[in-house]
């Protein structure tokens, strides 16, 4: 038998719960679906597991600087066990929260398991078929498995399993060299492994400036991470290499190069939408040639009754960019109010400890665009606030457009990054001139306090 609905939500990740909120709340009928877990990927294997991570491997780094600040702390052991029992709980605890609230939701009835197209209207989930005036996808992405040689021969990891581990790997090799990887490879490196982050290009996080990526590597490279760039011919032999445990390999990153025994390999190479099976032909729902659903500004695909939001639509790939393509949908059909994803400035952070935050364009790309900027640079050796904390790698760096005295990007690479670039993100929301923020007082002894100052003292883009 059929069940009818007023909507039909596919997939449960940071989209879809707060959608089924607001369809509710205006009177509709809404069924939601999951194949998985509820929550998706921030909840159960990205950002909420890995910042719960990230905070352990800060809390064994501060102990085994204790003696820089005066504080004698004895021999620092980590216990991965605890470390994951921790990070269990709060995703635990924040994915009940997310199923409780969609539980006691009226009017919305939560379905587990795989949802495919049977036509434009209607869904088939196991031997139920569920039908709907309007469809909403939000149904992700995962890890895509690259073609290495010798791969099929070896044990590897994922962002999934690793988050599985609860023994410290002796030789943790991450292939790849952009977010995920460099988040994985610090904390590891942390917890007591040894680490080698092997990337295919010339350096990391290949899509920031140039001075980002060299002070990154330097981070890294400052705790013990070994760095092998342009690993362009990667390959694999399963090897023992009396490591025991996992499967043992070695790995040779291109022609020439020297091995690398390792007992844990983790491939964070990209991500890839779960498009291939929802049966989005029997919809006539189209694709990217990368499997991405082609939305419009509003988020709708070429099928006017559906729309898909968050990472599955390639506008964005980051749980605050799928919560907004959540308000945008909401904005349009509940309140009248035509926001649109191209309003918004591209914001993020890498989560390596100091962080980088990040808001619109990099120096190269405003470079390369061929408008005069002005330039704003300060290292965090300039920023009392820092020196006092004893956290003093990176810097700040602004760029402004000359003409109309708007900020077109920044880069905060440095202790609270991702935080003090949102008082940069708001003046670019608010279309401002950067003077509205060179002149604002800011608390000291802050980070912030420091961005006047480097607004202040820019210079022409050279
Ligand atoms: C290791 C890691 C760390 C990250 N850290 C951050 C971070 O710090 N900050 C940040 O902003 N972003 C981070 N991200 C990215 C962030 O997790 C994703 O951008 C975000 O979760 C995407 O949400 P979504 O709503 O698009 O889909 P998802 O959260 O992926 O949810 C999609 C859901 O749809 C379900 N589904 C798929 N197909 C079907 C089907 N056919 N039928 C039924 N259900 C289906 C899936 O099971 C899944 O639960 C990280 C990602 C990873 C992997």
């Amino acid at each position: 038998m059929t069940q009818r609905f007023d909507s039909i939500i596919v997939g449960a990740g940071q989209a879809g719960p707060p959608l089924a909120g607001r369809l509710t709340g205006a009177g509709q009928r809404v069924a939601l679906v999951e194949r998985k877990l509820i929550g998706g990927t921030c909840v159960n294997n990205g950002c909420i597991p890995t910042k719960t991570l990230v905070a352990s491997a800060h809390a064994a780094h501060v102990a085994r600087r204790g003696g820089e600040y005066g504080i004698g702390t004895g021999a620092v052991s980590v216990d991965m066990a605890k470390v994951k029992a921790r990070k269990d709980g709060v995703m635990l605890n924040d994915r009940k929260a997310v199923e409780d609230w969609l539980e006691s939701m009226d009017g919305c009835t939560v379905f587990r398991g795989h949802a495919r197209f049977e036509d434009a209207h209607t869904l088939r989930v196991g031997d139920q078929l569920l039908q709907a005036d309007r469809i909403f996808l939000n149904v992700g992405g995962r890890a895509v498995a690259p073609d290495i040689p010798g791969l099929a021969d070896v044990e590897f990891l994922t962002n999934v399993s690793i988050l599985e581990l609860d023994t410290l790997p002796e030789h943790l090799v991450i292939v790849g060299g952009s977010y995920i990887a460099l988040e994985f490879a610090q904390m590891y490196r942390r917890f007591g492994a040894k680490v080698t982050v092997v990337e295919r290009g010339p350096r990391l996080a290949s899509r920031e400036d140039e001075d980002v990526s060299v002070s990154i590597r330097e981070i890294l490279e400052a705790e013990g991470i070994d760095v092998v760039v342009n690993a362009d011919d990667v390959r694999l032999i399963k090897r023992d290499n009396g490591f025991g445990g996992f499967g043992g390999f070695e790995l040779t990153p291109s022609a020439g190069a020297a091995t690398i025994a390792g007992s844990h390999l983790l491939l964070a190479v990209g991500r890839k939408p779960n498009t291939g099976d929802l049966g989005l032909d029997a919809a006539g729902v189209q694709t990217d040639a990368r499997g991405y659903i082609v939305v419009d500004d509003q988020l709708k695909t070429n099928v006017d009754h559906i729309w898909a939001l968050g990472d599955c639509n390639g506008k964005g790939a980051f749980t605050h960019t799928s919560y907004n393509d959540f308000e945008i949908v909401a904005a349009n059909l509940l309140d009248g109010d035509s926001r649109r994803v191209s309003d918004r400035i591209l914001t993020y952070a890498l989560y390596i400890d100091p962080p980088l935050g990040r808001a619109g364009m990099t120096v190269a790309q405003v470079r390369a665009s061929g408008r005069k900027a002005l330039v704003g640079k300060r290292p965090m050796t300039k920023v009392g606030r820092a020196v006092e904390k004893g956290e003093t790698q990176g810097f700040m760096k602004i760029v402004v457009d000359a003409d109309t005295h708007q900020i077109l990007g920044a880069a905060i690479l440095g202790v609270g990054g991702d935080e003090v670039i949102h008082a940069i993100l708001d003046v670019m929301s608010a279309k401002a001139p950067y003077t509205t923020l060179s002149r604002t007082m800011h608390i000291h002894p802050t980070v912030s306090e420091l961005v006047p100052t480097m607004l202040q003292e820019m210079e022409p883009l050279a």
